[in-house]
């Protein structure tokens, strides 16, 4: 059992003011694994008193300090390579290989690529007879959510780091261990007493504390859609400038031109990916109605190989889903989907045989789906696949953009001109072509109802930034 029941505030593990706590369950096994505090607004006005005294020293650091901390603190993260990946996989139920791959691997990668993207950065121009420059914005609420424990944080905290920003951060109370390691590691790299301040708890009090704080300046937040709206609305009050990573319906484009076979394995590993728990999961396939029938018959012999379960395991590629709420929401969506009338090709409702402990769903893929239906329109946020079955190119990017969302896209083909078309009609932040490797350095963010605002790399650095025009400055 692991007992965290103390915030990071001023650069010290210091008591909750409550005496409530939230346990943390292991999704695989089911078993509590540890408890945190249930922070208060008592707690979170200590932790934003720390960052408000510490940001005036902090945001006149030299960029060249702040290289040399982002790289300092990427060092001390290396070293907890061990824990940071098993931490990942007893909370969040990622398959170890996984948690090393991808989860270990992003929250390093923002920490190094803030470093190399001050080295260019200009936090000064001139416009003529004026004097541009580019200052921290302030005090920075970070509100994040358990399915990328370690990404989700480290790129807004290398960010807010890299800008100047002092921060308070609340991480999902479902995967609050990684959050805690990172603290450790920023204690151990240095890291200036009230830069960093973290305080568990829940949405309801800390997070909500968080987006109403009048001495907070920013909030950054990655979560649903109607706690971001929520986040809206209260920082309205203290016109906080706000960013939102939200949900996506992503659609990936099959075209005609492409190996079926090919195709079926990309759209299944986008949409398998974190047990489907990715904002960017390529949740609905549009294939050409000509090569659909040969698409299921290739989805049908490869889905069945794919190992998933134990997350201990090092072969399987994916778990269970996070939490018995996420389990329960994920049937519901399989249920609506047969009741709505799509076809079930594999999969549906239930738990895996053998897999009956743990919040495990079968890998499900539909076809015959309507744009229209719930499970076309709806964020499901599970290894779930809707097939659309498409004329041509103009109608596949008509389905495509027929949704709230514009988060991701994705474009399968051989054809230049056609893939060009695709990929610059679709009203999204993030097309990948042909299954690309991600990009730290490429900004990541919604258009529509998937968010306000960017991450990543430099432009996720500029979110941290006010910019401030001086005119007649003495030369
Ligand atoms: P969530 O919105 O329920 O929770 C996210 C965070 O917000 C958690 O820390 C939670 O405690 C906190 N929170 C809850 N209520 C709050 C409130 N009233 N005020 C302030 N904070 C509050 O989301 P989740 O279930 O943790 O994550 C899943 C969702 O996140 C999905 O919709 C997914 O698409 C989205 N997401 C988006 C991105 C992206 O980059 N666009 C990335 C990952 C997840």
């Amino acid at each position: 059992m692991r007992n965290e029941l103390k915030h990071f505030i001023n650069g010290e593990w210091v008591e909750s003011t409550g005496s409530k706590t939230v346990d943390v369950i292991n999704p695989a096994t089911e078993e509590v694994i540890g408890r945190i505090s249930d922070g208060t607004i008592e707690d979170l006005n200590k932790a934003v008193a720390a960052a408000r005294a510490a940001f005036p020293s902090f945001s006149q650091t030299s960029k060249e300090e702040r290289i040399d901390l982002l790289n300092r603190i990427a060092d001390e993260y290396e070293k907890r390579k061990k824990d940071i990946v098993e931490v990942v996989t007893q909370e969040l139920g990622a398959p170890i290989t996984i948690s090393e791959h991808t989860h270990y691997n992003m929250g390093l990668g923002h920490f190094r690529q803030a470093a190399k993207e001050l080295e260019s950065f200009d936090f000064t121009e001139r416009r003529g007879s004026a004097l541009i420059r580019k200052e921290p914005i302030g005090v920075s609420g970070l509100i994040t959510p358990w399915n990328f424990p370690t990404n989700q944080t480290s790129t807004k905290l290398a960010s807010a780091f890299a800008a100047g920003c002092t921060v308070v951060l609340k991480p999902s109370e479902l995967t609050p261990f990684a959050a805690i390691i990172l603290a450790e590691i920023f204690q151990a790299a240095s890291l200036p007493k009230g830069v960093f301040n973290l305080v568990n708890g829940t949405g309801e009090v800390v997070g909500n504390g968080i987006s109403s704080h009048p001495d907070i300046d920013f909030v950054s937040f990655t979560g649903s859609g109607a706690v971001g709206q929520k986040i809206s609305e209260n920082a309205s009050k203290t016109i906080k400038k706000v960013a939102l990573e939200l949900g996506g319906k992503s659609p990936l484009v099959i075209l005609d031109d492409y190996d079926m076979k090919e195709a079926a394995q990309i759209a299944i590993s986008n949409v398998l990916f974190n047990t489907g728990q990715v904002c960017v999961a390529a949740t609905r396939t549009l294939v050409p109605k000509s090569k659909h029938d040969e698409f299921i018959e290739a989805v049908k012999e490869i889905l069945p190989t794919i190992p998933y379960g134990d997350p201990l395991n090092k072969g399987n590629i994916f778990g269970p889903l996070v939490s018995e709420r996420q389990y329960n929401r994920v049937q519901e969506y399989i249920r609506k989907g047969i009741e709505e009338g799509a076809t079930l090709v594999i999969g549906g409702p239930g738990k895996p045989e053998g897999l009956e402990k743990g919040y495990f769903v079968k890998p499900t893929v539909f076809t015959d789906v309507k744009n229209d239906m719930v499970i076309a329109q709806e964020e499901i946020f599970g290894p779930v696949m809707s097939i659309i079955a498409y004329d041509d190119i103009d109608q596949a990017i008509e389905i495509a953009n027929d949704t709230v969302y514009g988060l991701a896209g994705y474009v399968v083909g051989k054809d230049k001109e056609k893939i060009e078309k695709v990929a610059s009609s679709i009203r999204a932040g993030h097309i990948t072509i042909n299954n690309a490797p991600m990009e730290l350095s490429a900004p990541f963010g919604g258009y529509k109802q998937s968010g306000v605002g960017r991450e990543w790399g430099s432009y996720g650095i500029e979110e941290y930034l006010e910019v401030k025009s001086i005119l007649g400055m003495p030369l």
